[in-house]
């Protein structure tokens, strides 16, 4: 039985979730951009956990940050500063990404000097062998970081553990995700986002555990109306990030959601988007989210050779953030996913004040106007400070659709 929760609860499971891995003794590892390697950490003996976003926290002012810093790093800031995040060992913040994420990194380092903090530089290249020698470089650094930091040193055996762990979940979620595509019907939008945020807060087996468990009975109810097969085209045809080969979808649902943007917290959003005026989460088709679709359809690792290198590709081999090159890439993928899919309707999120979400989204609109399938920007903050207008926005959009 699928159990429904509100975000909060979901957030509150979380944090509990943390605090009993705390108790028992494991070291969590926090990061914040998500194209994080998890299995080099795990193979430190260190649990990765996404440092959450808390819809209580105040993050609308943190006198320490920079004007320009978005609202995600503001709340999670914020949530540092009023004496929270204390469970984490330390924190990982990324290095040429985005302003605001280097920008709270070195005033975390500065106004907390006693936390142990962490710097992962990603290329901004679109991927290429230099930028997989590039971040090899910077995965074999940072790992030799956390070995001088903890004294725990990089482990064959449990890189080895964490690469067969983490591929069989991320292949159970694309599969669901495939299977959504297909049947929208047979899992609700909110069940597999919460999914996403188990793993997110840790990579753990009850959490492999669960996910197979919904797999399985999402695959017996999706056999009943379409061929297996057809899941199996689709997942692949997402890591391939190349529809040509799929065929058009029919159009029996009247509206068609595509859901893209950047770091949102796909929980977060789902259950905003639930309480719109009739908004049914069977609209939603799919994701293109740093912390849904990017996140699930990463390539699994490869064992045979060097394990930092094939962390850094199979890092690269998922779809580009805003942050990174690439733009006419994903431009070319959305087209393929709003043709193919028969999408009707996009919802562009942007995280408010997000540089690059603001720089992509036009480019997105545009994409879709092109092939005259309407969109609606939203800019939303993990505070949802703005819900009633953003309400109202997603209303009158789906008024436009029906
Ligand atoms: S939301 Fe945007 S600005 Fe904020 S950390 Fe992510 S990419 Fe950077």
């Amino acid at each position: 039985m699928v159990i429904r929760m509100s975000y909060s609860r979901v957030v509150e499971q979380s944090d509990q979730a943390i605090r009993e891995l705390t108790e028992a003794g494991e070291q969590i590892l926090g990061y914040i951009y998500p194209h994080f390697p998890l299995e080099i950490a795990m193979a430190h003996g260190l649990l990765p956990s996404l440092v959450r976003t808390s819809p209580s926290a105040g993050g609308g002012y943190e006198s320490s940050l920079q004007t320009f810093a978005c609202s995600l790093t503001r709340n999670i800031f914020s949530q540092r500063a009023s004496g929270h995040l204390t469970t984490f060992s330390g924190i990982v913040f990324s290095g040429n990404t985005c302003d605001s994420l280097q920008n709270v990194g070195e005033v975390w380092r500065k106004r907390f000097p006693d936390d142990k903090t962490f710097r992962l530089t990603y290329p901004a290249a679109i991927p290429s062998e230099s930028s997989v020698t590039f971040l090899a470089e910077e995965l074999r650094k940072f790992s030799v970081a956390i070995d001088s930091e903890f004294k725990m040193p990089f482990s064959e055996e449990l890189f080895k553990d964490a690469v067969a762990l983490i591929s069989e979940i991320r292949e159970s979620l694309q599969m669901l995700y495939a299977a959504r595509v297909l049947s929208p019907k047979l899992l609700e939008y909110s069940t597999l986002s919460s999914l996403i945020t188990g793993f997110l807060t840790a990579p753990t087996t009850s959490v492999l555990d669960n996910v197979l468990e919904i797999r399985s009975s999402t695959m017996e109810d999706l056999e009943m109306q379409v061929d297996r097969d057809l899941v199996s085209e689709l997942q692949n045809a997402f890591l391939r990030k190349d529809l040509m080969d799929i065929g058009k979808f029919d159009e029996s649902i009247s509206i068609r959601l595509l859901l893209v943007g950047g770091m949102i917290e796909t929980n977060a959003l789902s259950e905003f988007l639930k309480s719109v005026p009739n908004f049914s989460e069977d609209m939603i088709i799919l994701d293109l989210l740093s912390y849904g679709f990017k996140t699930a359809f990463t390539p699994s690792i490869s064992l045979v050779g060097d394990p930092f290198e094939n962390s850094a590709r199979a890092i690269l081999g998922s779809l580009g953030e805003p942050t990174q090159e690439g733009l006419s890439d994903r431009v070319r993928f959305l087209k393929e996913i709003l043709s193919k899919l028969s999408i009707n309707g996009l919802i562009i999120c942007e995280q408010s004040f997000c540089d690059p979400d603001e720089f992509e989204a036009p480019s997105l609109a545009r994409a879709a106007e092109d092939l005259q399938v309407p969109s609606v920007r939203l800019p939303i903050d993990p505070e949802l400070s703005d819900r009633v207008r953003l309400e109202g926005r997603i209303q009158t959009f789906l008024e436009t659709l029906m």
